[in-house]
């Protein structure tokens, strides 16, 4: 099926073909039910609760684009990549892929662009064992000869040359995944996704698994492939480094409390980012992180005062016992949806009073708050790309 009918292109108002970006996300929302008589749904007053994940996410991917996306556990990573993929559809918000509606195809549509959209989870298995009689030889094969290399050649060349790059041989041909340790089936499945050689592919934690040998070449045979085939990835870590090396010269985005924070050219993360997050993101992991998967202290995460002002016990209760858990992510995600102001307020190094009034936008660095006024950057110093949700460095 061409996916790329005339027919059906352009679906945005004045968009061609050729003109249409890769991947438009507009605004998306995510949220999940509480399970059922569960911890989180007590604590939030009932049945039929929901745990916020995404709070409005807006960007754009041309082809051949890198975007590294960095978060912390929970801070809604995964649930956009899922969104991106087509696994998952969001509560609010659109995202086009070449121009078309992805967030709204069936599963038969979400199928058809197999060959150009490929997910790479963190657990590889997931993938690979719809079918569980499928062979590492099916598993590559069957792909090759129902989406045949561009180009032409030979479909189990292809398969077998991609294999080899990945490390495995024919030796693993005949094995099952759950065959397979974690990072055979982690190659597996970045040999599957690179063999169609598609418009994008969106990896999530695609090398966690790896030990650091295998994980470093695992990336660059990724930006290999990728540069030679023009290939967009979005690529999802919670290593700011792994994710700056992977980007290259594309973007980062900053994820936290299901917002973009921060959005820089990868190239400027280390010396040029703004954000009291990113800054304090950057901070703890040039050490080994003190909290288990988090950057920010628990204990600051909600004061007895607070609770007492806020009157709003059981949202604080819950908050206070996720916070407690060290889940600082959860409990971010919860005040950003329900409050009004930065969702980082209660860890930022440099908050003050408006912050709790105003929910800051993403929009591009031009000013700095200097004792109490917005003073205007110097040209040199403002890149229209480098965007950040901080009321220091907008004026909203
Ligand atoms: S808006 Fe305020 S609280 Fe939020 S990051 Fe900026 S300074 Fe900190």
């Amino acid at each position: 099926m061409n996916v790329w009918n005339k027919s059906v292109l352009p679906e945005r108002f004045g968009m061609t073909e050729q003109n249409v970006p890769l991947l438009q996300v507009e605004n998306l929302v995510k949220s999940y039910p509480a399970e059922e008589g569960g911890f989180l749904a007590g604590l939030l007053g009932g049945s039929g609760q929901r745990i916020p994940a995404l709070n409005g996410i807006s960007f754009t991917l041309n082809e051949g684009e890198t975007l590294g996306l960095i978060g912390e556990s929970g801070s809604g990573k995964s649930a956009l990549a899922r969104i991106i993929a087509g696994q998952e559809k969001p509560d609010k918000g659109r995202a086009y892929f070449r121009g078309k509606l992805l967030t709204a195809m069936g599963e038969s549509e979400i199928r058809s662009l197999s060959p150009h959209l490929r997910y790479l989870e963190e657990d590889a298995l997931t993938g690979l064992t719809n079918d569980p009689k499928n062979r590492v030889d099916r598993l590559l094969f069957d792909l090759a000869e129902k989406y045949p290399p561009q180009g032409g050649g030979s479909v189990r060349e292809a398969g077998m040359r991609l294999l080899t790059r990945v490390g495995l041989n024919e030796i693993y041909l005949n094995r099952f995944p759950n065959q397979l340790s974690g990072g055979e089936r982690q190659r597996l499945a970045l040999a599957r996704a690179l063999l169609l050689r598609p418009r994008l592919i969106v990896a999530d934690e695609p090398v966690s698994n790896l030990d650091l040998t295998t994980r470093t070449s695992m990336l660059n045979l990724m930006k290999q492939i990728g540069h030679e085939s023009k290939i967009a990835f979005i690529f999802i870590s919670h290593d700011p480094s792994m994710v700056r090396y992977f980007a290259g010269e594309g973007r980062i985005a900053i994820l936290f409390a299901g917002r973009f924070m921060e959005e820089i050219p990868a190239r400027e993360v280390f010396n040029k980012a703004t954000h009291p997050y990113t800054k304090t993101l950057l901070e703890v992991n040039s050490a080994p992180s003190p909290l288990p998967g988090g950057a920010l202290d628990p204990d600051m995460a909600f004061t007895e005062m607070e609770r007492v002002d806020s009157n709003t016990l059981p949202l604080d209760t819950l908050e206070n016992e996720l916070s407690d858990e060290g889940n600082v992510a959860a409990s971010a995600q919860l005040a950003a949806a329900r409050r009004q102001g930065c969702p980082f307020y209660r860890w930022c190094p440099e908050k003050f009073d408006r912050c709790t009034e105003v929910t800051p936008q993403l929009l591009p660095v031009t000013r700095r708050l200097d004792e109490g006024q917005y003073v205007p950057l110097a040209q040199e110093e403002i890149d229209p790309t480098h965007r950040a949700a901080c009321l220091r460095y907008i004026d909203q």
